[in-house]
């Protein structure tokens, strides 16, 4: 593309927002020239507002650029919001209602029942409810939202086999790298040597969000998928990558044989329509007996990919298997990315 698609970026001095960054950076489509954060960053030059924590430079256009206050007028039509939660639904509506077009990481809109909560591969037309939510809040704009870092791996995992075999029941119980809160997030002394059981509001998300993004659409809406969902959710003393260990109901039974062939072999229109984001394969089945583990698999297809393995019976439901998938690429920036571009290819962008 010869122009590429200005976009801004909210948040940008946090971890999400640093992700956008610097995955935005060589992006063929859209091209970053607004970076926006709080007060406490407004004004200063990127490089030093930001702590920056990723493993390559942040981008030599971008050093010295000023960070703006987060108000809708910036210079572009789209907006990546990295928002901390607490501000993250009040200016992403301001942004929506002004005419940009805001694609969000944040919990505050995901279960709005107009609000697309979207996996590409998995619920693109989900996009339809963009219509009803214009309608219905008269906006210029529109907010579309990724899912919970965690949530991502577990319906990567959870949405082929409920197409292919209908899934109950399920418990997972995930292990979560420290990024998954943010930048510092929790001290060394609490984490060193630990594992924390509890992350606020967590649960929740993992039992209520893949009904969502499994749900049928019918009549202009979605109908949450017939599945229940219970979910431990656990802080670990790890970088990035978070891994969960599945225990799954079918309806219709099969060998984990089978489950594995549906996993390795399920691909989608973000393959199909190759966005330059989408990772091929989505879903990595790995046969080893130790892995997915998050050091070694966390970077599969570029973060994008999730990692199952571990496909065994379970003596209490039917499957047991493990998911790995990286939080800040395909539970955050990564996933915002990939919506961003099939909006570009189904003419949500024009
Ligand atoms: P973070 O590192 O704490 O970054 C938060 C960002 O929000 C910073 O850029 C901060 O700017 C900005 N901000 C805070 N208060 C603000 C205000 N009053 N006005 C404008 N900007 C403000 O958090 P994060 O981990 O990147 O998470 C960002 C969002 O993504 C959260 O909603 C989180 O739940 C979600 N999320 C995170 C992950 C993950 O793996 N980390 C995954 C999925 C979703 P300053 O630097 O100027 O304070």
């Amino acid at each position: 593309m010869a122009n590429k698609i200005p976009v801004g970026i909210l948040g940008a001095t946090g971890a999400v927002g640093q992700r956008f960054v610097q995955l935005l950076e060589h992006h063929p489509w859209f091209e970053t020239t607004e970076l926006a954060a709080s007060d406490r960053s407004a004004g200063k030059a990127y490089q030093d507002a930001t702590n920056w924590r990723q493993y390559t430079p942040i981008p030599d256009s971008l050093q010295t650029q000023v960070v703006k206050p987060c108000e809708p007028n910036l210079d572009c039509k789209i907006v990546f919001s990295g928002l901390d939660s607490s501000v993250a639904g009040e200016v992403e509506e301001a942004f929506a209602q002004a005419g940009y077009i805001v694609l969000s990481n944040s919990k505050n809109h995901r279960m709005d029942e107009d609000v697309p909560l979207l996996v590409p591969e998995i619920n693109p037309e989900h996009l339809g409810l963009l219509k009803t939510q214009r309608q219905r809040r008269n906006w210029a704009g529109a907010i579309v939202t990724n899912p919970n870092c965690s949530t991502i791996g577990l319906v990567m995992a959870l949405a082929p086999l409920h197409r292919a075999f209908g899934v109950k029941r399920v418990i997972v119980s995930t292990m979560q790298a420290l990024s998954g809160a943010g930048y510092p997030g929790l001290s060394a002394i609490d984490m060193l040597g630990n594992v924390i059981p509890y992350i606020g509001g967590e649960e929740d998300k993992v039992e209520t969000e893949p009904l969502k993004i499994m749900g049928a659409w019918q009549h202009d809406a979605i109908q949450f998928a017939d599945c229940k969902i219970s979910a431990h959710t656990n802080r670990v003393f790890v970088e990035d990558g978070h891994l969960e260990t599945v225990s799954l109901e079918l309806e219709k039974k099969a060998t984990p044989e089978e489950v594995a062939d549906v996993l390795a072999n399920f691909s989608a229109l973000p393959q199909e329509l190759k966005l330059p984001t989408a990772p091929i394969p989505p879903i990595i089945v790995t046969a080893e007996r130790d892995r997915p583990q998050p050091r070694f698999d966390r970077d599969a297809g570029k973060g994008m990919s999730a990692v199952v393995g571990r496909i065994r019976p379970c003596p209490v439901f039917d499957i047991r298997l493990v998911v790995l998938s990286h939080n800040t690429i395909r539970g955050a920036a990564g996933a915002a990315i990939l919506n961003a571009e099939i909006m570009k290819a189904q003419g949500y962008l024009d």
